[in-house]
């Protein structure tokens, strides 16, 4: 018998993650997981487990985010390895002098002054 057959069917479109990973466990145990995952790459399948993989919006995913933020080590993880400096960050406004239009010296009056 097949695993998503004699199983909770649920389970394969959990919204949970420890559920989805016993759903991906499960199919690989399973005889068509070959076939059933190469089934489901061809129908671009919207959600769910199938063939061992977890699938969202048609492709396969690595592992499946829950509802809501990302927890902060789940972006840390995302977040690509930092291989050069980042450029300085702009001044925030505050730190920027304000210019108003009377210090400011027309061009003409610069070359004329020197
Ligand atoms: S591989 Fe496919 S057929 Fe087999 S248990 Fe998983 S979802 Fe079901």
């Amino acid at each position: 018998m097949l695993p998503c057959r004699t199983n909770d069917p649920e389970l394969w479109f959990a919204e949970h993650t420890a559920q989805v990973e016993q759903a991906k466990a499960l199919c690989r145990t399973c005889p068509l997981q070959a076939g059933c995952l190469e089934g489901a790459i061809e129908r671009a399948e919207p959600w769910g487990v199938w063939g061992g993989e977890v699938f969202v919006d048609g492709a396969v995913v690595a592992r499946k985010r829950g509802r809501g933020r990302p927890r902060k080590t789940e972006q840390a993880a995302a977040a690509p390895a930092a291989t050069a400096p980042s450029p300085a960050p702009s001044p925030s406004p505050a730190a920027v002098p304000a210019v108003s239009a009377a210090s400011v010296v027309p061009a003409e009056s610069r070359t004329a002054a020197a």
